[in-house]
């Protein structure tokens, strides 16, 4: 079976965790988001990819959800040291190595993709992971703060912790950029396509944004599980970025946002039990990821709703 996962860094990467679990034989491509990358310090830093890479890879900070387990901060002291900033996006020094690595294999020309794939030999995530595109894509936002300004949505995300109210989301770049090779040949070869409860304007939004993509995605048979449960996220400030593009935080509104072309099935919690969406079937059950034993039984009810919409 092969199945397609646009996926963003720590709601994906949960998610993706049980789906190898419960689909061990399955051949899972991952097509991750780079609208969160950032240039810091000269290096390009992709936190999502390298999310998916760490948490299946078996390197991640468990609690943190992000970075390196055992991670150390030596270089950033000595960075504050020198007053060089910024001093709020956090990279450890286990975590600086894979920038160095990526900026290094980017500066002698390969493309984001190869360096990907370079890193994931390491790490050996047992899924195949593609960047959703080798162009530079970056999420800006803009707030009213106090003057009408355009930040990257890291400092937005990270620094402002999503209290300024966004007054627009943008995937600068996205719409002149390409899939990366192996993309949309992943999608049209899938068996089916699930949408993790990642966010759903900032990660799996952005890589519908690139062209060619969504359209191929609706040709398959997709089932996405609601990253809002009984009105909220989870965890996090998904809600920040819904209110920016106008969409309501529930479970109805993304999945209406998402639209019928795309959506054949959706998975709501048992606190929205009733939920109805014009042209997309419902199915509901527990959708918290409390531990890998749950997140493999939503993943393993995903397939089995994916296949009766076959
Ligand atoms: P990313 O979008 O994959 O980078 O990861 P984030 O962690 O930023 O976003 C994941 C989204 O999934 C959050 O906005 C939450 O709304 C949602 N979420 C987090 N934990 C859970 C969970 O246990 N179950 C469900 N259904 N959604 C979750
Ligand atoms: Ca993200």
């Amino acid at each position: 079976m092969k199945i397609v996962v646009p996926a963003g860094g720590i709601g994906g990467a949960r998610f993706l965790r049980g789906l190898k679990q419960a689909a061990p034989e399955a051949e899972i491509t991952v097509i991750g988001n780079t609208g969160d990358d950032i240039s810091l310090f000269g290096l390009r830093v992709c936190p999502d990819l390298d999310t998916v890479m760490y948490t299946l890879g078996g390197g991640i900070n468990e609690e943190q959800g992000w970075g390196r387990a055992d991670e150390t901060f030596a270089v950033k002291e000595e960075l504050a040291a020198y007053g060089v900033g910024p001093g709020w996006f956090g990279l450890g020094d286990r975590d600086f190595a894979t920038h160095i690595v990526r900026t290094q294999m980017l500066a002698a020309g390969y493309p984001l993709s190869a360096v990907t794939e370079a890193l994931c030999d390491r790490w050996r995530p047992g899924v195949r992971l593609i960047p959703m595109t080798d162009d530079q894509v970056e999420t800006h936002v803009v707030i009213a703060d106090p003057d009408r300004r355009a930040v990257h949505f890291q400092e937005w995300w990270v620094r402002l912790r999503a209290a300024t109210p966004a007054l627009s989301i943008t995937p600068v770049g996205a719409a002149d950029a390409k899939p990366a090779p192996g993309v949309l040949d992943a999608i049209e070869a899938a068996d089916l396509v699930l949408l993790p409860p990642s966010n759903p304007v900032v990660s799996v939004g952005t890589i519908l944004a690139v062209p060619g993509i969504r359209s191929a995605l609706e040709a398959k048979t997709v089932v996405g599980i609601s990253p809002i449960v009984g009105g909220a996220p989870v965890r996090g400030m998904a809600d920040a970025c819904l209110t920016a593009i106008g969409v309501q935080t529930s479970a109805r509104a993304v999945a209406g946002h998402y639209g019928p072309e795309l959506l054949d099935g959706w998975m709501v919690d048992t606190a929205d039990e009733g939920t109805a969406v014009e042209g997309i079937a419902v199915q509901t059950r527990p959708l918290l990821m409390t531990d890998l034993a749950a997140t493999a039984e939503i993943a393993r009810a995903a397939l089995e709703f994916a296949a009766e919409l076959r």
